[in-house]
């Protein structure tokens, strides 16, 4: 079993914690917090050590109710690999720590590709993290926009791609975050950061992206232009974005236009936190215009999509499976992802 921790405990630590505990090959040897509170409750009640990164703190904890471990510096120790969800920039400080103990860790999409010098997503470079000891899994918009931008560019060669990234204000439970009452150009400046980030995973793209912020908290919505280098049929995409497991098609005969309606029906599917692992892309949406022009709305849930991406990354690190479609399709039977 490939022992694994997970620094910061939020809402992105807590679901990475639940799909690994879920899979055969993996446990949980802890998880960390900074503060007791509701996500300490539950990460007793799931039965995962708590290590806390200031071990002073332990007093609060106890008193709390919530036993300690011991520090962040003795989960450490105990695993094979780290995955570290801490919020975005905390997550840079803690590298010397697992340099420190020699050991193999990943972060998510809030630190900067320096961080690992490696950048990941399962379906564009799994092979390239067989044995890293350092890896970055990219953010949830370019996860999502690496798995769709991949799988096109693959069978028809994309020359360009243009896309709008319309951004939920901020997480469901995330009481501080905002706008109310706005939409905010997040960045002013075009392009955004997202188009860089893609290219962290795949080079060769070429890619300009804008992004703004709105007043919700559910999902995102990307609209994507992709123009190619070979011409192409909406069936022809169709097809393909069916056979990959993480690209989910919203037929018309759903009724979905929304992301509201979308987060109804990853509920109703009983999947746990209603997360929606794969991009929501609706089919409608699918246009190929002069041969060569292709079109199509997504919609991306930001706490979900990268967390079977951690998971396949965690077996990629510790030389499991040589291959993605591997890794995936044990993930994916073992958090419940089916069609
Ligand atoms: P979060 O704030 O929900 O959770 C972070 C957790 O880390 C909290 O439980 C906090 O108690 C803990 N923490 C803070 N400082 C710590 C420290 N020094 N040591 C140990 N634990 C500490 O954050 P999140 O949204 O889960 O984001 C985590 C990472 O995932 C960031 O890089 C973020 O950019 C990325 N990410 C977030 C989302 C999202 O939608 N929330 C999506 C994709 C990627």
């Amino acid at each position: 079993m490939i022992k694994v921790a997970v620094n910061g405990y939020g809402t992105i630590g807590k679901r990475v914690a639940d799909a690994v505990a879920a899979q055969p090959d993996m446990e949980i040897i802890g998880v960390s917090k900074t503060k007791p509170g509701a996500e300490a409750f539950v990460a007793k009640q799931r039965g995962y050590p708590l290590y806390i990164a200031d071990i002073t703190k332990k007093e609060n904890f106890e008193k709390a109710g919530i036993q300690v471990a011991g520090s962040v510096a003795d989960m450490i120790q105990k695993a094979d690999i780290i995955v570290d969800a801490t919020p975005g920039g905390v997550g840079e400080g803690n590298r010397v720590l697992y340099e420190k103990y020699g050991k193999k860790a990943i972060w998510q999409g809030g630190e900067d590709h320096e961080v690992a010098g490696f950048s990941f997503n399962s379906s564009c470079n799994y092979t390239e993290a067989i044995g890293k000891q350092f890896a970055r899994v990219v953010s949830c918009n370019t996860t999502g926009l690496c798995r769709i931008i991949n799988l096109i560019d693959s069978a028809f060669g994309v020359k360009k791609v243009r896309a709008t990234m319309v951004r939920r204000g901020g997480d469901p439970g995330d009481v501080k975050r905002g706008p109310i009452d706005a939409i905010v150009l997040n960045p002013v400046t075009i392009p955004s950061h997202h188009g860089p980030d893609v290219q962290s995973v795949l080079p060769n793209i070429n890619i300009v992206t804008s992004a703004m912020i709105v007043p919700t908290t559910l999902m995102h919505m990307h609209f994507l232009n992709m123009e190619l280098k070979n011409p192409a049929t909406k069936e022809q995409v169709i097809e393909l974005i069916k056979a990959h497991s993480r690209l989910g098609l919203i037929e018309k005969s759903t009724g979905i236009t929304s992301t509201a309606e979308l987060k109804e029906y990853a509920c109703d599917l009983l999947r746990p936190r209603g997360d929606l692992w794969e991009n929501g892309i609706f089919k409608e949406s699918i246009s190929v215009l002069e041969g060569t022009d292709l079109y199509l709305f997504q919609a991306i849930h930001q706490e979900a999509d990268v967390v079977v991406e951690t998971v396949d990354c965690i077996r990629a690190m510790a030389g499991r499976c040589q291959t993605a479609s591997e890794s995936i399709a044990i993930t994916n039977k073992a958090v419940g992802l089916t069609a």
